[in-house]
């Protein structure tokens, strides 16, 4: 084996690893001595010469460095990485017992940084999004297919998170074949999920304890899902008794989707409404439409912090128009999905469209991601999904 190459930091630039963020950006590096190629373990070390941590190399890359580990008697090695994968498989044995869509490996918040591990009922779902997770794929497919007994695992890889990284689009089976739909069953609730050609992973499996909530609160109530893809919360709300429940997203394929999981559980057709959510929430208020309960869970509208200003605008001017559909009593579950977008700023933005709504408004409670999604208190960057629960006085 080739010599460890050492990664020097410049001057005053050690900081942020001895604060234990894991991510040393290029512009933060004086030189790499000795052979590093992509996903090799490198040795960090300040200007001053003392360790920081082993981290992945990724040259390619703007983060050019990812923090494994912080302690110098570590060593980085196969039998390493499988034990963080079995630790956070571990990590998930309480949760998702009424639920089997759970995610088993978040990235920096498990140690690993860029490996994305979902499990829909027996089949894994994989995605590799950075060179040091990369290099240990096989290691890691091995340990995920030991630690849950599921002998299904698809690779589905963002692409553009890889190239990022400087790495080849990849997706396909790494264990058993190309999987059909899955079927999973969430809190009553059976989804089918596809795993292939769905979004991100298949689901949206960071909105299992908001769904409940949404469920909780149904009974009775006229319900508005914005942005509702395979029906997610539609469902939800049916599962809780909804009074009426009107779905939109402007894509025919989710909405396909979601109406066979409709029918998946038995319940007659709720309306499905093909159409781009500004323009039906102009149209629903120009008709005098009133709700009980309003999700809107829209994409990243703030892929990044470039797009702040743009996105901040769209997320009001939703929230505007939802808090003007909602009648007296009525709840609002909005979402930013967007990591550029903190809580505090998202929730600044939602007071503004509070304000000119003229509506007055509680906040009831602060939502987030489940238990399943943790973050690395060191790397705040891992927070990305936040809500806000209004109640309309
Ligand atoms: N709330 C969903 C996830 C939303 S993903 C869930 O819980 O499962 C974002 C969805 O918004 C996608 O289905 C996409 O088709 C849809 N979408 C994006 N822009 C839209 C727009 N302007 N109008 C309507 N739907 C939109």
């Amino acid at each position: 084996m080739a010599a460890t190459a050492t990664l020097t930091l410049a001057a005053g630039k050690e900081k942020s690893l001895l604060r234990r963020h894991p991510w040393v950006y290029a512009s933060a590096v004086a030189r790499v001595s000795g052979r590093a190629d992509t996903g090799d373990t490198v040795r960090v070390i300040g200007a001053d010469g003392r360790f920081l941590a082993w981290a992945a190399y990724s040259p390619r890359s703007a983060i050019r460095a990812r923090a494994w580990c912080w302690r110098e008697d570590d060593r980085v090695d196969e039998a390493w990485i499988a034990a963080r994968v079995r630790a956070a498989v571990a990590r998930r044995a309480g949760l998702g017992r009424d639920a089997d869509a759970l995610r088993l490996v978040f990235g920096e918040a498990d140690g690993l940084p860029g490996l994305v591990v979902d499990r829909y009922a027996g089949q894994l779902v994989v995605q590799f999004l950075a060179a040091g997770v990369e290099r240990f794929r096989h290691a890691i497919v091995e340990a995920l297919a030991e630690a849950t007994g599921c002998g299904r695992v698809y690779e589905r890889s963002d692409a553009a998170a890889r190239e990022r990284e400087g790495l080849a689009a990849r997706d396909g089976p790494l264990r058993g074949d190309v999987p059909a739909p899955v079927e999973v069953l969430e809190h009553g609730v059976r989804y089918r999920v596809d795993v292939v050609g769905g979004h991100k992973t298949g689901f949206y499996v960071d909105q299992r304890d908001n769904r409940a909530l949404v469920a909780a609160h149904a009974a009775g109530r006229r319900v508005l899902n914005c942005f509702c893809y395979t029906g997610g919360f539609s469902l939800a709300a049916r599962r809780g008794g909804a009074a009426d429940v009107l779905s939109i997203d402007s894509s025919a394929e989710a909405l396909a989707m979601a109406a066979a999981n409709e029918r998946l559980n038995g319940w007659e057709p709720s309306r499905w409404w093909q159409s781009n959510v500004f323009d039906a929430l102009k149209s629903l208020l120009a008709e005098g439409r009133t709700f009980d309960l309003i999700v809107l869970d829209p994409p990243k509208f703030a892929p990044s912090v470039r797009h702040v200003d743009r996105a901040a605008r769209a997320y009001k001017e939703i929230n505007l128009k939802a808090l003007r559909l909602l009648a007296p009593d009525g709840l609002l579950l909005t979402f930013s999905c967007s990591g550029a977008i903190g809580l505090e700023l998202f929730q600044k933005i939602v007071a503004g469209a509070v304000i000119d709504s003229g509506v007055d408004t509680q906040l009831v409670r602060r939502l987030a991601a489940g238990a399943d999604h943790p973050m690395a208190m060191t790397h705040p960057e891992g927070e990305y999904l936040k809500g806000l629960m209004l109640r309309r006085m």
